[in-house]
């Protein structure tokens, strides 16, 4: 895989999530999975994955996939703000 060091620059040139917030009005930001117009959290890829055939599945958010996933989300925003600040100075 040819890599340039920058492991946040493909997401960050991936095309983002188009779900709005209807709290804050804001767009989710969230890089759009590939052939969807919205990130993992909102919708792509809905209605499969390995939770549902666990009975304690209940609504498919805090499986572990899911948990990995937010928490890898939030490293890469924190990475892309550090990277984001470096490169302004
Ligand atoms: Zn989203």
């Amino acid at each position: 895989m040819k890599s340039d060091g920058n492991p946040v620059s493909k997401a960050h040139a991936a095309p983002r999530c188009t779900a709005k917030s209807k709290r804050t009005g804001e767009r989710c930001k969230g890089p759009a999975v590939k052939g969807w117009t919205v990130c993992r959290f909102h919708g792509a890829r809905g209605g499969h994955g390995p939770g549902k055939a666990n009975p304690a599945y209940k609504h498919g958010m805090r499986t572990r996939e899911w948990e990995e996933m937010r928490k890898a989300i939030n490293d890469l925003v924190r990475m892309k703000k550090d990277i984001e600040e470096l490169i302004s100075e």
